[in-house]
């Protein structure tokens, strides 16, 4: 009899989806460890040029390390992130600069050279990860980050968060699904790493409408995938819309959500690298939770081992449309 638990996955590792540590393992054979960097960019949907309230769920404070500080230099935050993870992930050989806050490419080319030149100066920093929206690129940035990746890995990161136009203008995205689709085609055309940001739970969105999402970003040339559930955030738009149309939102309990994202992950084009499942907001931030105190890591943990019970895997019912 075969021991399910010894069944080898299409990506070449035990475990049940594709996941962002085995291809750092397979192409660089270590950890990649990102560290995340606030370079001083803003973004088009809050300084005027797209839009100024930003996304209804927006708070970039959340989601950025305290030991970034745009007033600090790159090189300083690089020094203090790797000081950080050294301490927590000692098998980290490896370091990306993670260009994370706000639209990391909302800068004229000779800005954005001097930045990323910066980063990758460092003699510790393998290459960057650039964090931004799909209407703040063009040819010029994207050959230029083409250029860095002949000798650097580079990743691009769209926000999408949903595929859905009635959605995006529901959220104040400030662009269109089709925006996105040009923009990660132009991308896939120079040959960079792209990864793409989605949530899960956003309003008026229906159970089968976020499932038929797995299949629309599977027909897409993206290399990887960060999913996260909607967190409701204190001061924001979204805040005030929940308490004043509740029905409008369904926010997944603990359980449901990880049975969604396995029904998610089934539908799912196997060789799409999983980054994240789930988003950990600091609690403080937190407008509504049901979740408790759990970490983004303890969620992975029980994914898995729901997957082990349901015997499924990443791409079990994927179909090429
Ligand atoms: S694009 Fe990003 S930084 Fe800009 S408002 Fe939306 S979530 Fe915030």
């Amino acid at each position: 009899m075969t021991d399910k638990s010894l069944i080898q996955f299409p990506w070449g590792s035990l475990r049940r989806f594709n996941t962002y540590a085995h291809y750092c393992q397979q192409t660089y054979g270590t950890r990649l460890q990102k560290l995340s960097i606030d370079a001083g960019f803003t973004c088009p949907n809050r300084d005027g040029k797209v839009g100024t309230g930003g996304c209804t769920y927006c708070v970039n404070d959340a989601f950025n390390p305290s030991y970034c500080l745009p007033t600090k230099s790159i090189t300083q935050q690089i020094d203090e992130g790797i000081e950080f993870h050294q301490f927590r992930y000692r098998r980290a050989t490896k370091y990306i600069a993670y260009f994370q806050a706000y639209s990391n490419t909302y800068k004229d080319i000779a800005a954005l050279k001097q930045l990323y030149g910066e980063a990758l100066a460092h003699p510790q920093i393998s290459g960057i990860s650039v964090g931004t929206r799909p209407d703040c690129v063009d040819e010029e940035k994207i050959a230029y980050l083409s250029e860095l990746a002949q000798t650097h890995f580079v990743s691009i990161e769209y926000g999408i968060e949903s595929c859905y136009n009635r959605t995006l203008a529901a959220i104040n995205r400030g662009h269109t699904y089709e925006t996105a689709v040009e923009a990660i085609r132009m991308t896939a055309d120079k040959g960079l790493f792209i990864a793409v940001h989605i949530i899960l739970g956003l309003p008026h969105e229906t159970r089968q409408e976020m499932l038929a999402e797995a299949s629309l970003l599977s027909a897409l040339p993206i290399n990887s995938l960060k999913l996260h559930q909607l967190q409701l955030l204190k001061n924001t738009v979204m805040e005030r819309e929940f308490q004043q149309h509740p029905s409008d939102f369904h926010l997944f309990s603990l359980e449901e959500y990880i049975d969604f994202v396995i029904d998610f992950l089934e539908l799912l084009r196997p060789d799409i690298i999983i980054e994240r499942l789930s988003g950990e907001a600091p609690p403080r931030y937190l407008a509504h939770s049901s979740w408790g105190l759990i970490r983004a890591d303890q969620v992975l943990m029980q994914i898995e081992r729901r997957m082990e019970e349901r015997d499924t895997w990443q791409g079990k019912f994927y179909r090429r449309s």
